[in-house]
């Protein structure tokens, strides 16, 4: 199943609201791949919910696979960018939802990406009300490999969570690998690849 976040919510969300009515903790977590103001970076950093790396693999249903790698395909040239929504069990990561996000890097859509914290912060709530948590996310590298670049290391906030990406080369979706941030803590973070298993769909 996927969802378009941003029609389905826009941007009615504000920044004061999102701080006036949420946790730190989740202000913590906003910016998932992007540096975002200073004031925000020193409580994202406590953004670290689980540092212990998950010896796991990604399962994802062959509906929500093809609907990432296609959501690269229409926002060509450009960056797509979105979520993953599901649970994490001791062995694997199942994504239940993708949601589609906007890239908001307008700045260099062709080479970055970012989900606004107001857009995030409405998905997270999409998500709790079904059950289901952030446990991912995804993006394209349009005419670029599929290994994260440096910007997405530097940018990547979200540790024990899988960054999902997909090269798209002249409009048509390649390779898709996941890619785990690990470490414990920023100076020695680094993306770990994780397999995705691709399953029947039971939708
Ligand atoms: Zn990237």
């Amino acid at each position: 199943m996927a969802i378009d976040a941003s029609a389905a919510h826009g941007f009615r969300v504000t920044r004061r609201r999102c701080l006036g009515s949420l946790a730190a903790t989740v202000v913590a977590m906003v910016y998932p791949c992007y540096g975002g103001p200073r004031w925000l970076q020193v409580t994202r950093h406590a953004a670290v919910i689980n540092s212990t790396p998950l010896k796991a693999a990604l399962k994802i249903q062959q509906s929500d696979f093809e609907g990432l790698r296609k959501h690269g395909e229409e926002t060509y040239p450009y960056e797509c960018c979105g979520v993953l929504l599901g649970h994490v069990h001791d062995d694997a990561r199942e994504v239940r939802v993708i949601v589609h996000a906007i890239n908001v890097r307008y700045d260099s859509p062709r080479t970055r990406y970012a989900i606004s914290p107001a857009e995030l912060i409405s998905i997270r709530r999409q998500g709790r009300e079904k059950g289901l948590d952030i446990i991912g996310f995804y993006h394209s590298h349009p005419d670029r490999p599929v290994q994260p670049s440096t910007t997405d290391l530097t940018e990547a906030y979200w540790f024990n969570c899988p960054y999902v990406i997909t090269s798209v080369r002249k409009g048509k979706a390649d390779i898709t690998n996941a890619f785990v941030l690990v470490g414990s803590n920023e100076e020695d973070k680094h993306f770990a690849q994780e397999d995705i298993q691709v399953m029947t769909d039971s939708k």
